[in-house]
């Protein structure tokens, strides 16, 4: 199969149809387009387990606020296909925001609990639009396996959620976060960053690092390691912290007093318009240092 790039809903219901008629497995990767290496990782990851790869690109409007980057995020379609195509063969739907969103469209799903704290408290509608246009997408693709990326920890948490409540015959995946070389998690808003913000930056990962390496050497209680965070952060002028905190990764329960290994150190801050977040395991291998503990 060549990469095909396709609009409509029943071009995508109809080769999958013949796909599934031909029992193969078939694979999604859900993105707002604008590719990175995070993207790619993704793409890489479903081709190895599955038969046939679905990459959708579609900034959906629903899981933006008022006051958000919706008009401004950025696109590049003919970039983003270049992309595809150079890691493997992929059905590209690209819908228009009327094919998800019939005019007068009155539905959404919403997960309840997952979905309040971290960046449920600045975006409060956001995960709704996210759990809505993901369900939209599963029932379009039918996908057998779907990959999500641990950058976004919370969104991955909550579409698990999503799939075993509404008992989505899908298996979602989480894939590890991609990295610049000094260590920025790869993300389309990073293009908003102008160049002295760009190396404020590093202090997210650099904050992650600090305290797995204080996990590394025998640390184990949560506000000690959450303030050896946040003083990163906040030794940075032009950041402002949203938040730092620890929670457990099933479900982004709080964690205080000793932490265990699995437990997650999540940040978010603004530097000028941007909105940053980022995240890791306090220990085991991640990609970020220490390599191994
Ligand atoms: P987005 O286009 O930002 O909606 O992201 C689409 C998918 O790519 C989501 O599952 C993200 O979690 C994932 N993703 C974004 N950035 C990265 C990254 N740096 N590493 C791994 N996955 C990522």
């Amino acid at each position: 199969m060549d990469s095909r790039v396709v609009q409509e809903i029943a071009e995508v219901r109809s080769q999958v149809a013949t796909w599934r008629r031909e029992g193969k497995r078939i694979g999604f990767v859900p993105t707002m387009g604008y590719l990175h290496e995070g993207h790619l990782s993704l793409m890489r990851q479903a081709l190895a387990c599955c038969d046939r790869l679905v990459v959708s690109i579609f900034v959906n409007p629903t899981q933006f606020g008022p006051s958000e980057d919706l008009s401004a995020y950025p696109r590049d379609l003919a970039g983003d296909l270049a992309k595809i195509r150079s890691v493997g063969e992929a059905l590209v739907f690209v819908p228009s925001v009327e094919a998800m969103y019939p005019q007068g469209a009155q539905t959404f799903v919403e997960v309840m609990e997952v979905t309040q704290p971290l960046c449920g408290v600045s975006r409060p509608i956001h995960f709704r639009g996210v759990t809505t246009v993901v369900c939209k997408l599963f029932l379009i693709v039918q996908p057998d396996i779907a990959i999500f990326g641990e950058k976004d920890f919370q969104q991955l948490v909550a579409i698990r959620q999503m799939v075993r409540d509404l008992r989505f015959p899908v298996e979602v995946l989480g894939g590890p976060i991609v990295r610049e070389a000094d260590g920025l998690a790869m993300s389309s808003r990073n293009a908003y960053l102008d160049p002295d913000q760009r190396m404020s930056a590093r202090a997210l990962s650099r904050a992650l690092t600090e305290a797995r390496l204080r996990f590394a050497a025998g640390e184990r209680d949560a506000k000690h390691l959450l303030g050896v965070a946040r003083a990163i952060l906040e030794s940075i002028s032009g950041i402002e912290i949203d938040y730092v905190e620890v929670r457990d990764p099933v479900g982004l329960h709080t964690v205080e007093g000793a932490v265990k290994s699995e437990d997650r150190l999540f940040v978010a801050a603004y530097l000028g318009r941007a909105r940053l977040i980022d995240n890791a395991p306090l220990g085991g291998a991640c990609g970020l240092p220490p390599a191994s503990v």
